[in-house]
């Protein structure tokens, strides 16, 4: 679930909140529903850091792919060899 970082609009007070499905968020220290969200310093890092990570993630499948390829290429080597 996105936590995003709101502001109040009535007591102008900043805060993060967890967002649940269907339920209008509301200010923990006012109760006012009348909440700006905003776009937080912290929410761009953790936005590049799992950019960065599901860019490892996907070299990492890429050489596990060539990996196969090598594998089944031995192996149809392997198997052309024995039918001789
Ligand atoms: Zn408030």
């Amino acid at each position: 679930m996105p936590i995003y970082d709101y502001q109040c609009q009535k007591c102008s007070r900043r805060f993060e909140l967890l967002v649940m499905p269907r339920q209008k968020p509301s200010c923990p220290h006012c109760g006012s529903t009348g909440l700006a969200r905003l776009f937080s310093p912290a929410a761009a890092v953790s936005t590049t850091r799992t950019r960065a990570r599901s860019m490892a993630v996907a070299r990492s499948k890429a050489g596990a792919t060539k990996k196969e390829q090598d594998h089944a290429h031995a192996e149809y080597l392997r198997k052309h060899n024995e039918d001789h």
